[in-house]
């Protein structure tokens, strides 16, 4: 890898890999998106935990590619669900799920619960593997609220115009990345990890090939 290869963002959820690259743009790092790869797998998601996705989505592609990746494995618990969607947050309403669908799916499945209960948070686990497969770093986060009972802004993506900081008295769907930037659960988790991703990138990545 020369020092110019670029950072793969392992993941095909175009806004999520904008917030990736926003959290990683104070650091200089030269990002790529999987767009620029035609190459690049589908990696089969199918671990029971974020930290078996976000590992499997990193070490795979980086194999594969034979380059440095990370990605993100993420998704909302919601309490009184039994920590549904969970893992499978990006295709709770079915296999070709919408937001809009899976946003609707939370909503009916929480029915007339009262606002006290319906506490959630959302949970991200970041993983850094070089172009050998090897993970390197990983990190952990988390982000609490709780649902709305109907959407409310247009901001972000998947369930943030249900999901309301508590603290704000709105949703990321109406708060705006600059909130979302500082506390989000992915923002956390990248905060953590950073350290790790600018020594490799900008100094391990060629001593360690
Ligand atoms: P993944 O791409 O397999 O990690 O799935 C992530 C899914 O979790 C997304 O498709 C969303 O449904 C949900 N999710 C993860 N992070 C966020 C977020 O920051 N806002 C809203 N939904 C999120």
């Amino acid at each position: 890898m020369t020092p110019d290869s670029p950072l793969v963002l392992g993941t095909r959820n175009r806004k999520k890999g904008d917030e990736l690259a926003e959290l990683l743009a104070p650091w200089h790092i030269k990002v790529a998106t999987l767009d620029e790869f035609p190459e690049a797998i589908d990696v089969v998601e199918d671990g029971d935990t974020f930290s078996a996705n976000a590992t499997l989505k990193t070490t795979r592609q980086a194999v594969h590619l034979g380059r440095w990746v990370l990605a993100d494995d993420s998704g909302l618990m919601v309490d009184a669900l039994g920590g549904e969607p969970g893992v499978y947050s990006a295709r709770f309403a079915g296999p070709n799920a919408t937001d809009e669908g899976n946003n609707r799916l939370v909503l009916q499945r929480l029915n007339n619960t009262p606002l006290e209960k319906r506490t959630a948070h959302y949970v991200c686990h970041v993983a850094l593997a070089d172009p050998s497969g090897a993970v390197r770093a990983e990190s952990h986060a988390e982000c609490h609220g709780r649902i709305r009972f109907k959407p409310a802004g247009t901001n972000g993506f998947g369930y943030d115009p249900l999901f309301e900081v508590v603290e704000y008295h709105r949703t990321f769907g109406e708060l705006g990345p600059h909130v979302k930037r500082a506390i989000s659960h992915r923002a956390r988790a990248m905060r953590a990890i950073l350290p790790e991703v600018v020594r490799s990138m900008k100094h391990g990545a060629r001593s360690k090939e």
